[in-house]
């Protein structure tokens, strides 16, 4: 597949939609207008890549809608060489998006297909994630702990303590709580202890499943 000034054009369009509406991070609006979102979809489906929209791929999952990429990717303030937890791998293109950002990426998938595919295709264009797990997002990654960020892609029914655990003190959780739609979430841990909670609006997600499919 091709990457083309056409899609360049577009990338760039996109980014505009997502500055309208909100999204103020050069870092993350330069992400937007590098990362060839066309080529994580289905090639016959191309036409869509660059509108702000969810769109299917494969295991009856979603690529999120590059808002909402953007949303949670602006929002942890993602800094060079943090060390960040990413639940739902997908497509992948939220971690192209962090590792644009200079992140080292731990990624997490349930779904073996999407693992198998994902941790093959970002590698192939140029994307290095520190590690893809086929694992549960809901036991998190405690090898690797604790992290600076950990990002949730998948509507989770309640946060679970696991993710919390794994979090360095001055560190974030980002996760969409809740079933049919959720709220976006922000747990900012301010000491062993403490957590602070901020609410951040509605959005929506495929459900975060228990267990490996
Ligand atoms: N960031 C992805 C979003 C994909 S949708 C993208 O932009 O493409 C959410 C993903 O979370 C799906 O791939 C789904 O299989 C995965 N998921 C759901 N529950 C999970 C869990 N418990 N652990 C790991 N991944 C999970």
């Amino acid at each position: 597949m091709k990457d083309t000034s056409k899609h360049q054009g577009l990338r760039n369009q996109l980014a505009n939609v997502l500055k309208q509406k909100g999204i103020h991070d050069e870092n993350v609006l330069n992400a937007v207008r590098k990362i060839p979102r066309h080529l994580f979809i289905d090639s016959s489906f191309e036409d869509h890549a660059y509108q702000d929209k969810a769109f299917p791929i494969a295991a009856d999952q979603t690529i999120s809608q590059p808002y909402t990429v953007a949303f949670q990717s602006q929002t942890l303030q993602i800094k060079p060489e943090d060390k960040v937890l990413e639940i739902g791998t997908g497509s992948g293109y939220q971690t192209a998006v962090l590792l644009e950002l200079g992140a080292e990426v731990y990624s997490i998938e349930r779904q073996h297909e999407l693992f198998k595919r994902t941790s093959l295709f970002l590698p192939k264009i140029g994307y290095r994630a520190k590690k893809f797990i086929f694992g549960d997002g809901y036991q998190g990654y405690k090898e690797k702990a604790p992290f600076d960020k950990i990002i949730v892609t998948a509507g989770a029914p309640f946060v679970p303590k696991a993710l919390l655990a794994q979090l360095k003190v001055g560190g974030m959780l980002l996760i969409p709580v809740g079933d049919k739609t959720q709220i976006m979430t922000l747990l900012i841990r301010k000491s062993p202890k403490e957590f602070e909670k901020h609410e951040l609006g509605d959005f929506a997600f495929v459900p975060m499943l228990q267990k490996k499919n």
